[in-house]
């Protein structure tokens, strides 16, 4: 698959295949490629050439927003709408025509306590607001969690926690999950594969124990 701005090629020719239920984290420098190939995946952005299948199902093809209700996408920037108060945020799925959500069950599974459900976006700090964001991604039932460097404005602490409850999440509910982020330490910790994207490429492919080791 690829996808070009002008003369850079931000993703060049990557073929890449991830099986149910894994935990993946993308990693490379900045303008790697990283944001862009994620966002190839819920159709954010349409490859040049190429192709993406969920399933077996082709996202490119037709009406898909069964398929889409089914990919969790969080925010860098969380992109909370701030009009609407979290239990609204985390209800949106319901909102654009899916099932209804139970916003307390959604509230704890990212460890949120109910009473901030009528609180705006901008009464939460920085780190509530990224749960409330992965509890939005989650709560159309989602199967595929992508997250675009979704710790990267949080400190070291919380980004740590948040961390372990994301991966937390993706066992307990039987997620595959993509996560990018420039920050390796954290991919080791928290993924089964590590992608290293350099200049639009796939450079490498590896558990965390075989880039440990040195592989
Ligand atoms: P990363 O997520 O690894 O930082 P990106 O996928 O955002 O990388 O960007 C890959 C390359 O594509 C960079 O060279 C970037 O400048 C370029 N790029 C990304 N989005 C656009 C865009 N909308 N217009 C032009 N160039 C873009
Ligand atoms: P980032 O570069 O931080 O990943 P994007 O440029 O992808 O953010 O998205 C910009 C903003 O567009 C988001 O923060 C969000 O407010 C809005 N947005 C786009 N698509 C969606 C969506 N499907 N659901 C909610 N917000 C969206």
């Amino acid at each position: 698959m690829t996808k070009a701005y002008g003369g850079t090629r931000a993703v060049d020719d990557v073929t890449l295949a991830i099986p149910g239920g894994q935990f993946v984290a993308l990693v490379g420098q900045s303008g790697s490629g990283k944001s862009t190939l994620l966002k190839t995946i819920n159709r954010l952005i349409v490859p040049d050439a190429g192709r993406v299948t969920i399933d077996g199902a082709d996202v490119g093809d037709g009406p898909a927003p069964h398929l889409r209700r089914r990919i969790g996408y969080v925010f860098q920037n969380v992109g909370l709408f701030p009009h609407l108060t979290v239990a609204e945020n985390i209800a949106m799925p319901q909102r654009i025509g899916g099932a209804p959500v139970d916003v307390g069950g959604r509230l704890d599974q990212v460890e949120l306590p109910h009473d901030l459900a009528d609180r705006s976006p901008a009464q939460l700090s920085g780190g509530q607001r990224q749960r409330v964001g992965i509890a939005r991604a989650l709560a159309g039932e989602a199967k595929l969690l992508l997250m675009d460097e979704p710790f990267g404005a949080l400190d070291p602490v919380t980004r740590d926690a948040l961390g372990r409850r994301v991966r937390g999440l993706h066992d307990e509910l039987g997620l595959t999950t993509i996560l990018v982020t420039h920050d390796i330490a954290e991919a080791l910790l928290l993924a089964d594969r590590v992608l290293v994207m350099d200049a639009g490429r796939i450079v490498a492919d590896a558990t965390p124990a075989e880039l440990l080791a040195g592989k």
